[in-house]
């Protein structure tokens, strides 16, 4: 445990620190862009250095999200308006891919007291993952459900679901199945969602059958009192100062 608190440290460390000549890289790269016009040979490998640079710095967001992320103060917001954020924030790399985006959510809806960032985190990623495991032509559903007590988020996809043996895995920091792809993830998208949502008390149910899709679901606390609670255990449990961390 302690050693693993050790690496998670070392990680946010090395996150916090790459950042800084990260921002650094991209704004030289934009000002060598704007000078070269389309009849430059290399002018093809701009969009490649484009992608990486995107790549590296949402790998290193993912890192700081799962070690070193500073808990986010809650607010009151409609989570049917997040979830809508999110799916018109998705739905270009959707639609590229040929597969539909489509949130059904009720106009009234309990508000929630929650971080808005970090929920949001959390449905681009299962909604990301959704259309990455869609093939051309299918839908991905998007759904709110809620009672007193919890609100729960469906990301419904009708891809090739998850075989049994790489069930218990999902959720591991580092696991990916999509390797071969050059806009692979880098397996942290779940570990970090996992991580964020029990921190607001809430979690995230897997159901995936192989060969007929996946369904995740996002379960956030409703109530005010119950995600104040939690936000509060939040700040004492990041804390990195605590030795008992
Ligand atoms: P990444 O997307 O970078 O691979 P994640 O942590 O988000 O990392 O997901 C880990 C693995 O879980 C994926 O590589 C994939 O094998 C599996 N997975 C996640 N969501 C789905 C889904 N909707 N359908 C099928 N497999 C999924």
């Amino acid at each position: 445990i302690e050693k693993l608190a050790a690496l998670g440290q070392l990680a946010a460390g090395v996150a916090h620190e790459v950042n800084n000549p990260l921002a650094g890289l991209r704004n030289a790269f934009e000002l060598i862009k704007a000078d070269l016009t389309p009849q430059h040979p290399h002018f093809e490998l701009l969009e490649l250095i484009d992608r990486e640079i995107e790549r590296v710095g949402a790998i290193i967001h993912q890192m700081y999200q799962l070690y070193g992320r500073t808990p986010q103060r809650p607010t009151e917001f409609d989570l049917g308006q997040a979830v809508r954020d999110v799916v018109n924030l998705l739905s270009r790399v959707a639609s590229k891919r040929g597969v539909s985006l489509q949130a059904e959510t009720a106009d009234e809806l309990p508000r929630v007291r929650l971080p808005e960032g970090e929920v949001k985190q959390v449905l681009y990623n299962l909604m990301q993952n959704a259309i990455q495991a869609s093939p051309p032509g299918e839908t991905v559903r998007v759904r709110i459900a809620g009672d007193r007590d919890e609100i729960a988020v469906r990301v419904e996809d009708r891809g090739a679901g998850i075989p049994d043996d790489v069930l218990p895995r999902i959720f591991d920091p580092f696991f990916s199945t999509k390797t071969g792809d050059v806009h692979a993830g880098m397996g942290l998208g779940l570990s970090v969602s996992r991580r964020v949502i029990e921190a607001l008390g809430g979690r995230i149910d897997v159901d995936s059958r192989p060969a007929r899709g996946s369904t995740f679901t996002a379960v956030f606390p409703a109530g005010a009192e119950i995600s104040q609670e939690e936000a509060g255990d939040a700040h004492t449990e990041h804390d990195p100062e605590d030795p008992d961390c």
